[in-house]
């Protein structure tokens, strides 16, 4: 018969930055156990009604039994080898064999004692900043609430500024350039703005796969008469609707657009207008692409001279163009570079600041904008108040009343707090949420980089990768479990409301972070008594970290919490109660200090990756549309893994004849780095002498074939370009 319902809840996606608005449809199950039978989609200003596979049918991960319902101690004796990830997975080792079951109050007083003893011995030695030897690694995953609480756990509690998320391995250069060229790191304009452009500039993005609602706006704009540009070298659902498809060499975005930048120049297709009265720069600009001919360019990039010409001039006089961009413009060793040539696009044409044009940085993970917004990230407290700014910080001295000053020096980033651990001046860490043990490039050195820390803390809803090799696991909610605020790809801030308790003992995260913050010595009072014990979501726990977080941050001035509740949804920056928000922003002014914005000149470089005759293979990795991230949940939900069950090597049929492979068959996959076997799928999707392979599977972990090198000004890693070999198994 018929699944019963007793309960709605109204929440959003817990998957990515689109921010679908849905319903969890809950009721008993057989024995009587609150289940989530199905997803329904609301109609929110994101999705209306729409949703996508993970969306519809990625919610069943809560109920795994494989969820970490207790508190685990590492076993006495038992050291930390990364080879015990392969062995757990494999069920050769049990979680039993190295964890023990323990109490909270003794994870507790072991997690955060841990934490307390390695700060204070820095301290008393004179240490401070970036020498002492912990971090902290928040999550995207978590919400807006969570991601300022453990920001502020680690400068006031850590005594330093070494915190980072995913964002550092997404995004991280987008937001550079953006923040250096325009004074703001979120879009311009939200993703529907589609339905406005004429012409929609797509490079390094697979919404169909990664955003795939965002992609159906996409789907829809073309039916109705928008041009598409789509500059990938691979091929994508998307491609077909495309005017032009840019096959482009992997790692040449910077000559590409150059090339475009050229001719927009040299065919006086500048908005002259616009440049003298909003953009600084334009002369050095105009100078650095004189010479970056099409037919230049071309050889670099492989696009035809004649082409770069025509969509140069397409973008350039449409009413109204948009650019979208994803992973492969931002995860380059080039990626900030690349992100200051989509700017200077815009810049030079005039083509922001309206409705259907603008700059979209397409935000991976539903709350990497609120995460990152929220300070999660080591160089700037949160609204990007710069943590080397003396005023910024007496500012959130007093917010905080901490008696402390807080630390002047910009903290380690995501992989350079793996360097420090792997030399031991990074000896503790704390991660909410994250899987850098999945996550994180070259994986045989991170891994062995975590293994060697002395105090390893894992919060999280499963025994994650990382967490295999922590000293405590404490078990947490997962994001159908709590209550908290999440901003989407758009600036969007939408309310996640709980459906369920989390199993047996686990507990709320906030309330964790809290209690780990009260055991460093702190006075916190955000999750109190009347609030009860941590395991039931709190709203009015939540509600005071928020309203704490909005004091900080003007984008929010007029969100008060009992204003996000009631709607469900606001567009920020918002800024009071009436505001409706603001869809479109930048419309006459840049958030900078004289209201302009800066164009900065790029010269193509030869990335750190090099194909050669040994590794004659360019090796991108990135998502499959059923799998999220380092699938640890899209893993863990029945239905999704039922229908993409393993990592497939993507390569062309030229190329499989080369290396002697069928379709089906395995290959060993080995760059500088690391090897994975894993099988092979022909297809045309790539270009000849072009692998692709999705990161979301421990059996193939594609991170282990990454290298580690990192782009020079924000610190992001070339994931997107990796020279590999192949041979038939
Ligand atoms: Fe969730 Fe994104 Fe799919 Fe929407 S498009 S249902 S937010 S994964």
């Amino acid at each position: 018969g018929l699944l019963e319902v007793t309960k709605q809840v109204d929440s959003v996606c817990p998957y990515c930055g689109v921010g679908c608005q849905l319903t969890w449809n809950v009721g008993p199950n057989a024995q009587g156990e609150e289940r989530i039978h199905f997803v329904t989609g609301r109609d929110g200003p994101a999705n209306h009604g729409r949703l996508c596979v993970k969306g519809r049918y990625g919610f069943d991960y809560i109920h795994n039994p494989r969820r970490l319902t207790t508190p685990l101690i590492r076993r006495e004796g038992v050291a930390k080898d990364p080879a015990d990830i392969e062995r757990l997975k494999q069920g050769q080792l049990k979680p039993t064999d190295i964890f023990r079951t323990a109490t909270w109050d003794e994870a507790m007083e072991l997690a955060a004692g841990g934490l307390a003893r390695l700060r204070d011995e820095a301290l008393a030695a004179g240490l401070r900043g970036n020498d002492i030897p912990l971090a902290g690694f928040g999550s995207a995953k978590g919400s807006n609430e969570e991601a300022y609480l453990f920001q502020k756990l680690v400068r006031q509690g850590f005594r330093t500024n070494n915190v980072d998320h995913c964002t550092r391995l997404c995004h991280a250069s987008s937001v550079a350039a953006l923040l250096e060229g325009i004074g703001s790191g979120a879009v311009s304009n939200p993703v529907e703005d589609v339905a406005h452009a004429d012409l929609i500039f797509l490079i390094g993005a697979n919404p169909a796969v990664n955003h795939p609602v965002a992609a159906s706006w996409i789907k829809n704009a073309v039916d109705r008469g928008a041009r598409l540009v789509i500059c990938d070298p691979r091929h994508t659902a998307l491609t077909r609707r495309a005017t032009w498809h840019l096959q482009f060499r992997p790692d040449t975005d910077v000559a590409l657009l150059n090339g475009l930048l050229h001719v927009i120049v040299a065919e006086g297709l500048v908005d002259e207008a616009f440049v003298a009265a909003r953009v600084n720069g334009y002369e050095a600009l105009k100078a650095s692409v004189a010479e970056a001919t099409p037919e230049r360019m071309s050889e670099i990039c492989g696009i035809d001279a004649q082409t770069i010409r025509d969509v140069a001039r397409a973008y350039a006089t449409s009413k109204g163009s948009m650019i979208l961009w994803g992973m492969g413009v931002s995860q380059h060793v080039h990626g900030t570079d690349n992100a200051r040539g989509l700017i200077a696009l815009a810049m030079l044409t005039g083509q922001i600041g309206r409705v259907g044009t603008g700059l979209h940085p397409l935000r991976g993970q539903n709350n990497v904008q609120g995460a990152s917004d929220a300070g999660l990230i080591p160089m700037m407290l949160p609204n990007y108040q710069r943590v080397i700014n003396p005023t910024v910080r007496q500012a959130f001295e007093r917010l905080w009343a901490t008696p402390e000053p807080l630390d002047a020096t910009p903290g380690l980033t995501v992989v350079e707090i793996m360097h420090a651990a792997s030399e031991g001046r990074i000896r503790g860490i704390y991660v909410e949420g994250e899987n850098p043990a999945m996550s994180d490039p070259d994986l045989s050195h991170a891994r062995r980089a975590l293994a060697g820390l002395e105090h390893l803390v894992v919060q999280d809803i499963f025994l994650t990768e990382t967490a295999m090799l922590a000293d405590v696991v404490l078990p947490a909610s997962a994001h159908a479990e709590k209550w908290g605020s999440y901003t989407n790809t758009d600036r969007l801030i939408q309310i996640g409301r709980p459906a369920l308790d989390p199993p047996e003992l686990a507990m709320q995260d906030l309330w964790i972070i809290e209690r780990v913050g009260r055991r460093l010595g702190l006075a916190w009072n955000y999750w109190r008594d009347e609030d009860g014990g941590g395991k039931r979501a709190s709203q009015a726990a939540v509600a005071r970290v928020y309203e704490e977080m909005r004091v900080s941050m003007p984008p929010l001035a007029g969100v008060p919490w009992s204003r996000l509740v009631k709607a469900d949804a606001v567009m920020t920056p918002a800024a009071s109660e009436d505001d409706p928000g603001a869809a479109v922003v930048f419309i006459d002014r840049f958030p900078t200090a004289d209201g302009r914005a800066t164009v900065v000149p790029t010269v193509f470089r030869p990335g750190a990756e090099q194909i050669d005759a040994e590794y004659p293979f360019v090796l991108t990795t990135g998502r499959v549309l059923e799998h999220w991230h380092t699938g640890a949940m899209t893993r863990h939900a029945s239905m999704l893994d039922a229908i993409a069950p393993e990592a497939l090597v993507s390569l062309h049929p030229a190329d499989a004849l080369t290396v002697g492979v069928r379709d089906g068959q395995a290959v060993l996959m080995s760059t500088r780095h690391g090897a994975v076997q894993a099988r092979v799928r022909v297809s045309t999707e790539v270009q000849p002498g072009q692998v692709f392979l999705p990161f979301a599977f421990w059996e193939a972990a594609a991170n282990k074939l990454t290298g580690d090198a990192l782009d020079d000004v924000a610190k992001i890693p070339g994931f997107k370009v990796t020279a590999a070999k192949l041979s038939v198994i």
